[in-house]
């Protein structure tokens, strides 16, 4: 339908864009991160000049942040897309996030079935999948609580559940989910779920999203085999 086909017009004009663009802002971002470090070192900056280099830096890395998102998603597609088990990805991206997790007093569990075989960009469904886990610790950050996990095969479709019992989101809320630039974080770069609806479209999934506020959300991604 026409919503569908917008989305889809939405993330393909995005995808290009972003890999054009991305290169060229990286290399003045890195040089001006040089020129930085060099003055830092000065015997002459005074404390105060300091303080100001070292904000500028930090808004650096804030750039050089949005840029990868950018450019993770703007990866091109057909040749990293590999025959793969999905187990692998769950259980990389679980192990990265176990600390993050535990900073946060949230637990991580998953549950799988063995044959999750499919076709898809490893990269980006790694970078999909850590999105999706990391919104979910952090909705629940200052209740503490668990992330569930689980994922299985189900005539001819891989269903994906990512459960948090966090801030959860309002009707309209969720309707902003994928569009760039949507946070509510005063970290956040919103380009977090941008990616994970431009992964799972193009492997011809769905995403749906039941929340409540101050109860929980849980996606539910479903991919045809
Ligand atoms: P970011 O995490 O950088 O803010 P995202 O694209 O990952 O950007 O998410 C966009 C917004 O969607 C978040 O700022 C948050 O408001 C909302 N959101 C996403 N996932 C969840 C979740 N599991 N629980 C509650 N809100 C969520
Ligand atoms: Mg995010």
């Amino acid at each position: 339908n026409r919503e569908n086909f917008l989305h889809a017009e939405r993330l393909h004009v995005m995808s290009e864009l972003a890999a054009s663009v991305s290169h060229e802002i990286r290399n003045p971002l890195t040089v001006t991160n040089g020129f930085l470090q060099l003055l830092k070192g000065s015997k002459t900056v005074t404390s105060d000049e300091k303080m100001y280099i070292d904000y500028s830096l930090k808004e650096l890395e804030r750039a050089e942040q949005i840029v990868s998102d950018f450019l993770a998603f703007a990866k091109p597609q057909s040749k990293n897309m590999v025959y793969s088990n999905l187990h692998e990805e769950f259980v990389y991206v679980k192990n990265i996030l176990m600390p993050f997790a535990r900073m946060n007093q949230v637990d991580i569990k998953c549950a799988f079935s063995n044959t999750l075989n499919l076709k898809y960009d490893k990269n980006q469904m790694q970078q999909s999948l850590l999105n999706l886990f990391k919104n979910g610790i952090e909705s629940m950050k200052e209740k503490s609580g668990t992330l569930q996990i689980e994922v299985y095969d189900l005539e001819q479709n891989i269903i994906i559940t990512v459960k948090d019992s966090g801030v959860g989101m309002t009707n309209e809320e969720i309707q902003k989910l994928g569009k760039p630039y949507y946070s509510t974080k005063k970290e956040g770069t919103g380009l977090g779920m941008l990616m994970v609806y431009g992964t799972i479209s193009k492997v011809k999934g769905k995403i749906d999203v039941e929340s409540k506020k101050g109860v929980g959300t849980t996606f539910t991604i479903t991919i045809p085999v």
